[in-house]
């Protein structure tokens, strides 16, 4: 019976009395043909196997190469040697499976994050990999918990639909007919009453819209999902299937939106630091090493875990955008013209100007509201002044953006009004626009990319090593 394991996370917890015990794993080391340093995922720290010189067949030890697979079964004693309290003592070693030293392409040794990223489908075997994706786990476990314990409900809203909630565009297609002969109107354009949901339909960019209509009527839910956006950017920042966490709340205004992403981040970092410890002690020290390398400017003041300690012991800064902009304007850094995009009031932030006030000025995250409604979505409310909307965004050092969010524009005739401007499709929005026509509620929500949050509590410099598997332009091996 296989599962008559113990995890390796409890084993090293474990005090030792002499009792057997059976762990299974894959070798990281072998050293001196006498301890072997054993794996099996529950933690990045490793449990010292150790061989009685003598005691076992000399084919087996050959066969204990990095990676292979073992079922070792011993007594549980105390470890003499330094960096573990306990060690098993191998009675019986058994190969579950080979690991031709030759040609497994880890070496036990470092490597480059871009190196491992050609080789995604083993990177989780490294202390590195295996650490970040145990935290994004129990970012992903906290989320649920959090929103939960507040009462609202997890709606699972579509991954394929006909709308684009952005209105952005940067959609992918979903169709089943043929690439080479689809089916065409008179004037020619792809007829897509043909198509399987007889619409053009696409993957979906975010579930707001479809939250907004659990919200107004189960109060408070949030979504938790894939989200896919078909832009071209190769940035560090951006995927082209990431997941987005969105919370939509009946009965809440702007502030309460941002007290709720305030509270909701820092709850789930505090959880990450209380439950993978270990992890993100290895994922410190790994940030410090790759830091060695940059020029001291460069480098972070704080180390991972003093910058997340920082982050859940103060409120983050708020400030209108009209304020961000005057700040960047009054900065040295635009005068000695260091920014490459201009600024002005109106603009786009671009990530040098978000990341200048967090990273420079307030070193600490920051929620900037109130922004030009040229540059957001339909769907924001319409503050009294005429030109900006009841939009927060919330900026993360090292990060940029990492929260999008607003009150949502529950006036009937402001919402078609800011639509028609925007030609946004009011036919086809027939069912949103309900919403705001039946028991309209002042209403609110954000959108977080997940992943950017993995990577601001990792440290990770790159959005790709921070899931699983990446999607980016040019890029769906694994
Ligand atoms: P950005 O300006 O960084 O492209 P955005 O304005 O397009 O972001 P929103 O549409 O507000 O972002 O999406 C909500 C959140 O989703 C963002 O705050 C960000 O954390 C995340 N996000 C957006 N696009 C991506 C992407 N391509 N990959 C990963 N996360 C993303
Ligand atoms: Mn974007």
């Amino acid at each position: 019976m296989f599962n008559k394991r113990i995890k390796i996370k409890e084993l090293l917890n474990t005090a030792p009395q002499e009792q057997q015990v059976t762990v299974m794993g894959w070798v990281r080391t072998f050293r001196n043909n006498q301890f072997v340093a054993l794996n099996d995922g529950s933690t990045n720290n490793n449990l010292q196997i150790v061989l009685e010189l003598g005691k076992h067949d000399e084919e087996l030890l050959k066969r204990i190469t990095t990676s292979a697979s073992l079922k070792v079964t011993g007594t549980l004693i105390e470890s003499l040697g330094k960096g573990q309290k306990v060690e098993v003592k191998a009675e019986a070693v058994e190969i579950l499976g080979d690991s031709d030293a030759e040609k497994y392409p880890l070496q036990p040794k470092k490597h480059s994050l871009e190196f491992l990223r050609e080789k995604a489908h083993l990177r989780f075997r490294t202390n590195t990999f295996s650490s970040v994706f145990r935290v994004r786990h129990s970012l992903a476990f906290a989320t649920h918990k959090f929103f939960n314990d507040k009462g609202f409900f997890y709606l699972h809203t579509p991954i394929i639909t006909a709308s684009d909630a952005e209105g952005a565009g940067e959609t992918f297609r979903v169709s089943t007919l043929p690439f080479d002969n689809p089916p065409r109107a008179e004037d020619g354009s792809i007829n897509y009453s043909e198509d399987f949901f007889g619409r053009a339909t696409n993957l979906t960019v975010s579930g707001q819209l479809e939250g907004e209509l659990g919200a107004t009527a189960l109060g408070e839910v949030y979504t938790f999902g894939p989200t896919f956006r078909a832009e071209n950017s190769n940035t560090a920042r951006h995927l082209a299937e990431f997941w987005m966490i969105e919370p939509e709340m009946a009965f809440c205004d702007l502030e309460d939106n941002a007290n709720l992403a305030e509270e909701f981040i820092q709850y789930i970092i505090r959880y990450a630091m209380e439950h993978n410890a270990d992890d993100l002690e290895f994922l410190r020290q790994r940030l410090l090493e790759e830091e060695k390398s940059k020029p001291q400017t460069e480098r972070n003041e704080l180390d991972l875990l003093q910058k997340l300690q920082l982050v859940v012991d103060n409120k983050f800064e708020r400030i209108t955008y009209t304020e961000a902009i005057d700040i960047l304007l009054q900065s040295n850094h635009y005068k000695k013209k260091k920014f490459q995009y201009d600024v002005s009031w109106g603009i786009d932030m671009q990530s040098e100007h978000e990341r200048y006030l967090v990273e420079k000025h307030f070193k600490k995250p920051v929620i900037v509201t109130g922004y030009p409604k040229e540059i957001k979505a339909f769907y924001m409310r319409q503050n009294e002044d005429g030109k900006t909307v009841a939009a927060m965004d919330i900026l993360a050092p090292g990060i940029g953006e990492i929260v999008g969010g607003s009150q949502r524009e529950e006036r009937y005739d402001k919402l078609v009004e800011r639509m028609k401007e925007m030609h946004v499709p009011v036919d086809e929005l027939w069912w949103y626009l309900d919403t705001r026509r039946f028991g309209t509620v002042p209403h609110a929500g954000f959108g977080l990319g997940f992943e950017r949050m993995v990577q601001f509590v990792t440290g990770m410099g790159n959005i790709r090593d921070v899931i699983p598997f990446p999607r980016t332009p040019k890029n769906a091996e694994f």
